[in-house]
């Protein structure tokens, strides 16, 4: 039942039966759908979230591929509380707060070797448009001015801001704004094949060769017009495409033989979720820039940025010492309340081996989630360390509404999926069980079977 509609500004403990529903714009959301549909989470703990109507469910897909540490966690309240009481807030130019460096430290240490320059964004969205800066204001600082195109790829997400939504390869995304999205920007195909692919458990062996694809369009422009690619290392947001084996290491190559920065964007890899601290690591090839966002903070204060090879932020150092180097930045960039945050969430992956449980649980996904192939209307299902999808047939003429429906029916049964297109998805809290994992497949196959 919708909540009745209330004037504005109604109470901040979001009464289900006075919450308006007219004011607030929804992004990314069916709005009219929304209110005759709602779901208000009014509680979130632990590894569930509980809705204004009562019904309580486990977070599958930890917020927004966002809180690894599950909801309320007692040290990330108690970090808030005392930041909040210590510096609230600081200008981030010209002056500064000590936990915005430390982060950027403890981050640094965290990240491939030589990748140790770490500029911060509030978002994922602004660390792609940033990265994309950057790499254009190093090839120009280094007298190749020319290089200012980019090549992202296919079915690509990379947030919504001009930049991102040029390198990213979704119609719906950016064609009302085609004509101001970023000239010079082509796509590599992406690497999902469901005929040559389909059901493969973790890397597909088949696809490497689509990496050269990048030859093709680095001949077609000259690679002195060409200043980065930008890929996610798997892509998360539009359902879980996993890189084939050697794809990434091709790319690499090619980028390093005709001088291209590469740039992984691991707002969803970052800091954990393959078991590694970031798919650069996990799949063992090293781009020259990297976004991050989301896992960084548990999702609690938001927070971005991008990690830098030295040589590049060098690149940057070399004018009179009093003049600022690089024109761009965030009034909270390095936010202290988030960057406070960040180091306890850091902390605490550390010294509970939270990376290395989430690579410990990544098999028992993989074989839960395979052991739904045979299901009724299911056409695939991937996995990538500790998260999994499940591509569902379409309801022919209504591409999205078969996963819909078994996102809603899901939250009867205490399991929040994600629905992307027709693909479920998850990325469990790093501490999730065994058990919670049989569930999300039980629940799965009992939805299958009947909706
Ligand atoms: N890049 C990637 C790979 C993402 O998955 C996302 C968000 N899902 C973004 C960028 C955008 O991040 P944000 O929504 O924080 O702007």
């Amino acid at each position: 039942m919708a909540p009745a509609s209330t004037s504005a500004g109604a109470s901040p403990t979001a009464s289900p039966t006075t919450t308006s529903l007219d004011h607030y714009w929804m992004p990314f959301t069916a709005n009219r759908y929304f209110k005759t549909h709602p779901k208000l989470v009014t509680k979130a703990e632990g590894s569930y979230v509980t809705f204004a109507d009562g019904r309580k469910a486990f977070d599958c897909l930890s917020g927004l591929w966002c809180s690894p540490l599950g909801h309320a966690h007692p040290k990330l309240v108690e970090t808030v509380k005392r930041q909040a009481e210590t510096v609230d807030f600081c200008a981030p130019f010209q002056i500064a707060n000590p936990w915005a460096h430390q982060l950027a430290g403890k981050i640094a240490g965290m990240a491939p070797a030589g990748m140790n320059r770490v500029f911060f964004t509030n978002s994922g969205s602004e660390a792609v448009d940033t990265a994309l800066k950057i790499a254009m204001a190093y090839h120009r600082l280094r007298g190749e001015a020319g290089r200012t195109r980019f090549i992202g790829r296919e079915r690509g997400y990379h947030g919504v801001g001009f930049g991102g939504i040029s390198v990213g390869g979704l119609g719906p995304n950016r064609k009302m704004f085609s004509p101001l999205t970023l000239p010079g920007v082509d796509h590599l195909p992406h690497t999902h094949n469901l005929k040559e692919m389909a059901f493969t458990r973790g890397q597909p062996t088949w696809g490497a060769h689509l990496a050269d694809e990048l030859e093709r369009i680095v001949a077609l422009h000259d690679a002195s017009n060409i200043a980065a690619v930008i890929v996610e290392p798997f892509a998360g947001s539009t359902g879980i495409l996993v890189p084939p084996v050697g794809y990434l290491q091709r790319l690499r190559e090619i980028c390093t033989k005709h001088g291209i920065l590469l740039i992984f964007d691991e707002v969803i890899s970052g800091f954990g979720r393959l078991g590694s601290n970031f798919g650069a690591q996990h799949y063992g090839v090293t781009p020259d820039l990297m976004t991050f966002a989301k896992q960084v903070t548990n999702g609690v204060i938001p927070m971005g940025g991008v990690i830098a090879k030295q040589e590049i932020y060098d690149t940057f150092m070399t004018g009179p010492e009093h003049a600022i180097e690089f024109s761009h930045g965030y009034t909270y960039s390095g936010h202290p309340m988030a960057a406070a945050v960040g180091l306890t969430v850091l902390d605490l992956m550390q010294q509970d081996g939270l990376i290395q449980r989430a690579a410990e649980m990544a098999p028992v996904i993989e074989d839960a989630f395979h052991s739904l192939k045979g299901e009724p209307g299911i056409l695939d299902i991937r996995n990538a360390g500790l998260s999994a999808a499940v591509e569902l047939e379409p309801i022919a003429g209504k591409p999205g509404l078969r996963a819909l429906n078994l996102f809603e029916a899901a939250i009867d049964e205490g399991q929040l999926f994600r629905a992307a297109g027709d693909t479920l998805a998850v990325a469990p809290p790093y501490l999730v069980s065994k058990d919670e994992i049989g569930r999300m497949v039980d629940t799965i196959r009992k939805l299958v079977r009947k909706c």
